[in-house]
């Protein structure tokens, strides 16, 4: 018996769906206390695109700490959080044409949400925020209060305000113009409802299904916007650093939006580190109007930059590309040749599942898989999805054995 089976009862963080404990990881790979390999297609709920430990990352960190680089700045000036600054300026906004303020909101995602909504209020003077069905944006108040799952808001006791929830794109069929709708309903004043603050959405839904909003419904909600001069806040949390196969996940709908969340995979390293970007025109903010104590974590900075110099070179990002097609393809025919699955494969890039229509079905894949050494989540409102989340560098040879662990295992329970 490890130690958390023994204190089940008294431990609040009892892991359901992996039952073993880990010690030790490096690229795509894990491993347990018994020494027992797994591929990981988890990726730390999108934290870890570029897999675990990555070689220059680390040789950065150890440098930095060995030299007693500075750990803790709040929002002092440092050597590594200029260095930050610069790179993401001259590696990512730059070549992508954007023109956006950097500000550390705070460590995880739910920070980077909160300060987008309290921003967009506070430039508008306006309080609602529209958000959509299936839409996650965090755990704390405002950001629980425009996620679009009742389940998850039930966690805050009694119900949140200021958050009006739209259908996402395709929330009944590709027939519904959801933003018709959603026009519609800000053009008549007699439903009470007044002109919100902003719009928040992910262009791809990671916990609420691997919803894939169409760039031409990104697009008209953006014109949307700007029609009724709504602030249009993108949440890349999950979907960004590359995990659509852009940096950005918005960047092939050709939108800019106002402003972007960003978190998971920016540090590179699994450390806790977020931005807020939004366009400069937008700073309204007195100095500590917000703030968080972990907003100057150097370590974050410095892994942060290391790992933008994968995107400095442009084979990087088809690299990414090329395996989001061979997920793609691979999940097409595994569709195919199981209709058992009565599944839909969905996703962009390496954010990417099967929806299956039989009850049950996905988390039976996802812990049959986990039984043959392949580390896989479910998501969605009954987790009827698996969910591929490999690392974006993984190498061909672990993609591949990963797939063949799923289809190993969708053959051995629907035969
Ligand atoms: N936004 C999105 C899209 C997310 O997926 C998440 C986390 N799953 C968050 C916000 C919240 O991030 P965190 O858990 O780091 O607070």
């Amino acid at each position: 018996m490890n130690i958390f089976e023994k204190y089940e009862s008294e431990v609040r963080s009892y892991c359901r769906s992996f039952p073993t404990v880990f010690n030790k990881a490096k690229g795509s790979k894990m491993w347990d206390e018994e020494g027992r390999e797994y591929i990981d297609f988890f990726s730390g709920a999108g934290a870890l695109n570029y897999g675990h430990n990555d070689d220059k990352m680390k040789a950065k960190l150890i440098e930095y700490i060995q030299n007693d680089g500075i750990t803790h700045s709040l929002d002092k000036a440092s050597t590594a959080k200029g260095e930050f600054i610069q790179k993401f300026n001259d590696v990512i906004l730059k070549p992508r044409k954007l023109d956006y303020k950097i500000m550390f909101p705070g460590p995880t995602g739910t920070n980077t949400v909160e300060s987008a909504l309290k921003l967009a209020r506070k430039v508008t003077g306006r309080t609602d925020i529209i958000s959509f069905t299936n839409g996650f944006h965090g755990m704390t108040i405002g950001s629980l209060s425009v996620t679009g799952n009742a389940s998850k808001r039930k966690g805050a006791g009694v119900p949140l305000q200021n958050a009006v929830t739209m259908p996402f794109d395709n929330y009944v069929n590709e027939d519904m113009d959801t933003l018709e709708y959603f026009e519609r309903f800000l053009e008549d004043g007699g439903s009470g409802v007044d002109i919100p603050a902003a719009v928040i959405v992910e262009t791809v839904q990671g916990e609420g299904g691997i919803n894939v909003a169409r760039f031409e419904w990104l697009k008209r909600l953006d014109e949307l916007c700007k029609r009724w001069d709504i602030l249009f806040i993108i949440d890349d949390v999950q979907a960004g650093v590359g995990r659509t196969g852009t940096f950005f996940s918005f960047e092939p709908a050709g939108i800019k939006p106002d402003i972007v969340c960003m978190s998971k995979s920016l540090s590179g390293y699994g450390v806790p580190f977020a931005i807020t970007l939004f366009r400069p025109e937008l700073d309204v903010w007195n100095p500590g109007e917000h703030n968080g104590t972990f907003r100057g974590n150097n370590h974050a900075f410095v892994t942060a930059t290391a790992a933008l110099d994968y995107w400095a070179d442009p084979k990087f990002e088809k690299e990414v590309q090329r395996k989001g097609k061979l997920t793609r393809e691979f999940l097409e025919n595994l569709n195919k040749k199981y209709p058992e699955l009565k599944g839909e494969v969905r996703g962009r890039g390496l954010m990417a599942g099967i929806a299956s229509d039989v009850e049950g079905l996905a988390s039976k894949v996802a812990a049959e898989a986990f039984n043959q050494g392949l580390i896989m989540e479910t998501s969605g409102f009954n987790d009827e999805v698996f969910k591929l989340f490999p690392a974006i560098n993984i190498d061909d040879e672990t993609l591949k054995k990963g797939f063949d662990i799923i289809e190993q295992s969708v053959r051995k329970l629907v035969k």
